[in-house]
């Protein structure tokens, strides 16, 4: 059974959590008084970065390290940005955050503001997550009026501030320079780096850019000491706990709590409660997220070389692989924000592929012709595969458009659209050529589906 820790989660089954009233009471805001009254910043830094904290929205940069790049000669004030954009389909964690413990999330604010030197946090919150932005708003009020706020938090002269910035809903402002913009108040478009947010961020100022969940983990590894807190984890170099969602045909699905490196199997037949349906076998899963390509339960891992991350797994299925950034990205997948779409087996991949696309054809920020045009043109292609209007040459088509669109782009949207698509290909081809064949059986798009929506409208 897995060795399940709740840190991130321990306030959120007590009564009225999102209050400061309940939140106090079980702790919030002594590692924030501490920090405060009693460490230097470089202390704080110096303990994120012995937690080896990969950052928890998806890249897995360091957050420890990326604190280290603000430039120290500039005049300029720093900024903190938090992503609390979480758009990606499939991704469910950070919100559970900002809407039963989000005292968590200001108070780890307060304190990576005083750790990186900067009085100002910007939480970027996407607008959908309506109840996300009220417990906010109301725990950075109430903060405020306990004197965690403002001038002088805790008695210190040091001004902190927080504000909740909501978003309007465009998946490309979960990318940070695009998040950056739109905070702004501009377009959300991506903007091209060199210079990094760290140099030139919000307003023209140095900023930290980092995840909820990422930020939420602060006071946890303030009041254990980064060492212990990285020691949490299964994996070396990958520390502490995660939040892990699951989504899909499981019997319970949801948002767990666990050290780093639980597997898939564990994560899908443990917490999810194992597969929905009995007669139905695993197929596939996502394992964080829509922009990462899919694993096969019958996969096994090939890593003889002594040398390689996954060679201690060599033999094992892909489900038996410790979820960390290093093994992952090893896998040829990515542990993006460890939120699991588990597919079972009546699901037809092609129509995977075709939904994925639907969904970022209409995200692209449209910046980028390759992005933009190719992502259009593979939507139209999959279109008539699953209508069964298409030809066997069509997955080879794919194929080139998306290889055409990798390294082509301004930001990483270009990478997250393709190598998920690319994944399914290459895993369930067979698929695509029964797709030109016969089309996609109970697809939307199919023949029997048009039959019956235009039989409904003819009456
Ligand atoms: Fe916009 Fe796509 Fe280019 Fe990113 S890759 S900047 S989303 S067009």
């Amino acid at each position: 059974m897995a060795d399940l820790t709740r840190l991130l989660t321990s306030r959120y089954d007590i009564p009225s959590s999102w209050t400061l009233a309940a939140a106090e009471k079980a702790g919030a805001y002594s590692i924030a008084r501490k920090a405060l009254t009693a460490m230097k910043p470089d202390e704080i830094q110096g303990e994120v970065k012995a937690a080896c904290i990969r950052g928890r929205g998806g890249a897995g940069f360091p957050a420890g390290v990326k604190w280290g790049f603000l430039p120290k000669d500039t005049d300029k004030p720093y900024y903190l940005a938090v992503n609390a954009d979480e758009g990606e389909p499939g991704t469910i964690k950070d919100r559970t955050i900002m809407e039963r413990d989000p005292h968590r999330l200001v108070e780890g604010c307060i304190i990576a503001l005083y750790g990186i030197r900067a009085h100002t946090a910007y939480i970027y919150v996407r607008c959908e997550l309506v109840k996300a932005i009220r417990h906010l708003e109301n725990a950075i009020e109430e903060a405020r009026q306990r004197g965690y706020l403002g001038k002088k938090p805790f008695g210190l002269n040091y001004e902190i501030n927080i504000y909740v910035h909501p978003g309007a809903g465009a998946y490309i402002c979960g990318e940070e320079s695009a998040m950056l913009n739109s905070l702004e108040g501009k377009r959300g478009e991506t903007r091209l780096r060199p210079p990094f947010p760290a140099q030139v961020g919000a307003f023209g100022a140095p900023t930290i850019v980092n995840n909820v969940e990422t930020i939420s983990s602060v006071p946890d590894i303030i009041r254990m000491g980064g060492k212990a807190w990285a020691g949490l984890s299964r994996v070396p170099g990958d520390g502490g706990v995660r939040l892990y969602g699951i989504s899909g045909h499981v019997k319970r699905p949801g948002v767990y709590e666990g050290p780093v490196g639980l597997t898939l199997r564990e994560l899908i037949f443990e917490m999810g409660g194992g597969m929905l349906h009995e007669d139905r076998p695993l197929k596939a899963v996502a394992p964080g997220g829509s922009s990462t390509p899919v694993l096969r339960p019958d996969d096994v891992v090939d890593a003889p070389d002594e040398n390689s991350p996954l060679h201690p797994y060599h033999g094992k299925s892909h489900l038996d692989v410790p979820m960390a950034c290093d093994t992952y990205r090893a896998l040829g997948t990515m542990l993006g924000t460890t939120c699991a779409i588990v597919m079972d087996s009546s699901v037809n991949m092609v129509e995977v592929a075709r939904n994925l696309m639907h969904f970022y054809a209409h995200e692209s920020c449209g910046q980028c012709s390759p992005c933009r045009e190719g992502s259009g043109w593979i939507l139209r292609i999959l279109n008539d595969l699953a209508r069964g209007k298409g030809r066997e040459e069509d997955a080879a088509l794919v194929v080139e458009i998306l290889n055409n669109i990798m390294g082509n782009t301004i930001c990483a949207f270009g990478e997250g659209m393709c190598m998920p698509i690319l994944g399914i290909l290459h895993k369930f081809h067979q698929e695509f050529l029964d797709a030109a064949r016969n089309g996609v059986p109970g697809s939307p798009l199919g023949e029997s589906a048009r039959e019956l929506v235009l039989g409904q409208l003819t009456g």
